[in-house]
């Protein structure tokens, strides 16, 4: 159980984890919580290429 967290870059093929950062894409509200905080859906930055990607 090692595959929890490996993503790939779309543009670029970047795979490493340590370049790969998870953000939240603040254009995309999930839900907001019970103190009124907006929850935010989060995406993938690649560091390599700076193309921002969603999880898939
Ligand atoms: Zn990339």
């Amino acid at each position: 159980m090692t595959e929890t967290k490996r993503f790939r870059c779309i543009k670029c093929g970047e795979e490493s984890p340590r370049k790969l950062h998870e953000e939240p894409d603040k254009s995309k509200v999930l839900y907001y919580s019970m103190q009124g905080t907006p929850v935010y859906k989060n995406k993938i930055r690649c560091g390599s290429c700076g193309t921002i990607f969603d999880k898939t």
